[in-house]
């Protein structure tokens, strides 16, 4: 018999049932070995067969959080160098100019990864769709986290750049594309279902604008072949790619990828953010978001990494209204869910012209949690109820942020940071206790991503198209001394 674990003395449970969440006050969950068995008050348990009783010392239980758009070996190093930083000729975008720029040596690839999953998994996330490069070491080093993960191997016809600071350049190898299409292939034959079918492999295409057509035709073609495979590619990510597009093809990159099979429940949409009808967008294409609706194609939204520049989605509310399948991602840093949930809900409410009753907790929780799960074809995550998987937060309320506590959804979402959240369970295993990460290192992990930060400052002269230097880039804030 698998281990029956308990967690109680909570303050508040979110239960979910037919695909809603409800609140359950002072509730109990309890699993057995990888599976929720129980959510609701007085377990009635058999003499002696708990065996771990987790006090939750009156904090919150939530479903572990999905994550489903992130880069976790290569965003977090761009932490401190492009923010209040854009290209004004590229409609202030940093794809083109910085994305070569902040590239990581080798040798910090994997010690970055080790730092992103760490950094995600204290702040909430239980599962993530990690779009990068995928190589067997990088799937084994996420497989033996703990975390359950989606992992994409970047497989795409073109590279993204620029050579003069105010026009994106293409260079294109679409032979390579296919060849490492074959290879995602491989590497879901050999890793689909492995570490305790906690690690899936998905289909990662890139960018809408670094596909050609016949190559897209033949991604679309394993899509349908593999249904268990979701997909993630960006598109309507910036003006210059959305321009591009249509341009190209005279149609929206939604009209685009449908046109190519690349649409539906198994595809999901990076960011979307700028469609027609976006201040941004002064094109006047019709139809396009509901496509997305109609076909049940989902949009990972990830508001931090643009509305630091200045740029929101207008808006999550539009899209919810109109039945799209909206989840969210971290997508660069930091790698936190709790906060990308705040953003969602804010610049929502931002973008409705300072409406409150829009973009609420309770929608933006949904996001984070059982939108994902949708997203991934999955009706064991993203909740809490019998058969799903234990994948649990605890979130702790013996804190300034969390008191009053009346309604633990607006209080996570508004009050709340991910520094509150105290134990971190997927699988049935606990990752994070106290706040730390219990597999792993956590002093290496900072002194590791320093030591990458350094190496890819020095290295900026060389991949910067002009020869910048990092402080010619990015000034720090304040004279240095
Ligand atoms: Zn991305």
């Amino acid at each position: 018999m698998k281990k029956l674990t308990l967690i109680t003395n909570t303050s508040y449970v979110v239960g979910c049932e037919n695909d809603h969440h409800y609140l359950l006050k002072n509730g109990q969950v309890a699993f057995r070995g990888n599976e929720i068995v129980f959510v609701g008050r007085d377990y009635p348990a058999k003499p002696g067969e708990i065996d771990e009783i987790i006090d939750a010392k009156g904090g919150i239980v939530i479903p572990g959080l999905i994550n489903l758009h992130c880069h976790v070996a290569a965003s977090p190093v761009e932490k401190g160098f492009l923010e209040d930083l854009g290209s004004p000729t590229m409609y202030m975008t940093g794809l083109y100019e910085y994305l070569r720029v902040t590239h990581l040596a080798p040798e910090d690839q994997m010690n970055v990864l080790q730092f992103s999953l760490g950094d995600i998994m204290v702040r909430g996330s239980t599962t993530i769709f990690e779009l990068g490069l995928g190589s067997p070491e990088m799937v084994e080093a996420i497989g033996q986290t703990g975390i359950r993960a989606y992992i994409g191997l970047m497989a795409r016809a073109g590279v993204f750049m620029t050579k003069d600071g105010f026009k994106p350049y293409y260079e294109w190898d679409e032979p390579n594309a296919f060849k490492r299409l074959e290879e995602t292939l491989r590497r879901r034959d050999q890793y689909d279902g492995s570490f305790d079918g906690r690690i899936h492999i998905g289909l990662y295409p890139g960018q809408v604008d670094t596909c050609t057509p016949d190559y897209l035709d033949e991604v679309a073609r394993v899509m349908r072949d593999n249904p268990k495979m979701p997909l993630a590619i960006h598109a309507a990510q910036t003006i210059n790619e959305y321009n591009r597009i249509v341009q190209l093809y005279g149609m929206t990159p939604a009209h685009f990828l449908a046109e190519h099979g690349i649409i539906g429940p198994q595809v999901q949409l990076g960011h979307y953010i700028m469609p027609c009808g976006h201040s941004l967008n002064r094109l006047k294409l019709k139809g396009e978001l509901e496509l997305l609706a109609k076909t049940g194609t989902n949009v990972i939204h990830c508001p931090w990494s643009y509305a630091r520049r200045g740029m929101i989605m207008e808006s999550l509310q539009k899209y919810l209204d109109l039945g799209i399948n909206v989840a969210l991602g971290t997508d660069t840093f930091t790698q936190d869910m709790i906060f990308e949930m705040k953003c969602a809900a804010v610049c929502c409410k931002i973008a409705e012209n300072g409406d409150p009753f829009t973009g609420t907790a309770a929608e933006v929780f949904n996001a984070a949690t059982i939108a994902g799960a949708k997203a991934l074809g999955r009706d064991d995550l993203g909740r809490l109820q019998p058969g799903a998987k234990a994948d649990i937060v605890i979130v702790r309320t013996d804190n300034f942020d969390c008191m009053p506590l009346r309604d633990p959804i607006k209080v996570l979402v508004y009050s709340a940071s991910s520094h509150d959240i105290g134990r971190v369970i997927v699988d049935g295993q606990t990752l994070v206790q106290d706040g730390k990460v219990l597999r792993g290192d956590q002093e290496k992990m900072y002194h590791d991503m320093q030591k990458a930060g350094e190496r890819m400052w020095k290295n900026v002269p060389n991949r910067d198209y002009k020869g910048r230097t990092a402080d010619q880039i990015s000034p720090f804030s304040f004279p240095l001394r």
